[in-house]
């Protein structure tokens, strides 16, 4: 691997370990939903973007992917806590299966929030899959499908980004606090 980026104070998980988790979730999901005509896959935007592609490709299940885009924290590390609907889903969602592909839980907030307003639609079912949670307390949002529990660090790369930058780093690394702070 190549030096890290003088942002980055050092590497939480290999692309190798992300690839294997991807990996035993999509079987996870192919097993629940093995009697399901098909599932709907959205993909919040921007951070799931990477996960939602390498989850969706290797997922041997009739599915298709839509997206939505919400935001909370704009380009600092802080969170206010409020979400905001920026784009929404293309097609109605009523009587299908449903899973919401977060990149990284932290506080909650954006979770809950989605699961609600997709809740209201009608989906025969709703389930949620993030890749990644922080440990510490969050609300009360049950995560069906979960990656790796992270440290309460700023972390960047496999879609997750910092201020738009580090995105499209194959691995997780945590970012230097003294750079966003
Ligand atoms: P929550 O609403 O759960 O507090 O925050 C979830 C959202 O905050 C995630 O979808 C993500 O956009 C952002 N977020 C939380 N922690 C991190 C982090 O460590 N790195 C990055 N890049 N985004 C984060």
């Amino acid at each position: 691997m190549s030096a890290l980026h003088p942002d980055l104070k050092r590497v939480i998980l290999s692309t190798e370990e992300i690839q294997t988790r991807v990996k035993e979730i999509a079987r996870q999901i192919e097993h629940d939903y093995a009697d399901a005509e098909r599932v709907i896959l959205i993909g919040i935007l921007k951070g799931a973007f990477i996960f939602l592609a390498d989850l969706s490709r290797e997922l041997n299940i009739p599915h298709t992917v839509d997206f939505m885009s919400v935001s909370s924290y704009g380009d600092a590390a802080v969170s206010n806590g409020a979400v905001r609907l920026i784009l929404d889903l293309r097609k109605p969602i009523k009587n299908e299966h449903v899973i919401i592909v977060e990149d990284i839980v932290d506080t909650g907030s954006t979770l809950q929030y989605l699961y609600n307003t997709l809740k209201l639609r009608k989906p025969a079912s709703l389930r949620t899959c993030s890749l990644f949670q922080k440990k510490r307390e969050s609300k009360d949002v049950p995560i069906d499908y979960k990656g790796f529990e992270l440290p309460d660090v700023w972390v960047v790369g496999y879609g997750l980004d910092y201020a738009d930058t580090h995105r499209t780093l194959p691995y997780v690394a945590e970012l230097r606090a003294e750079v966003y702070e």
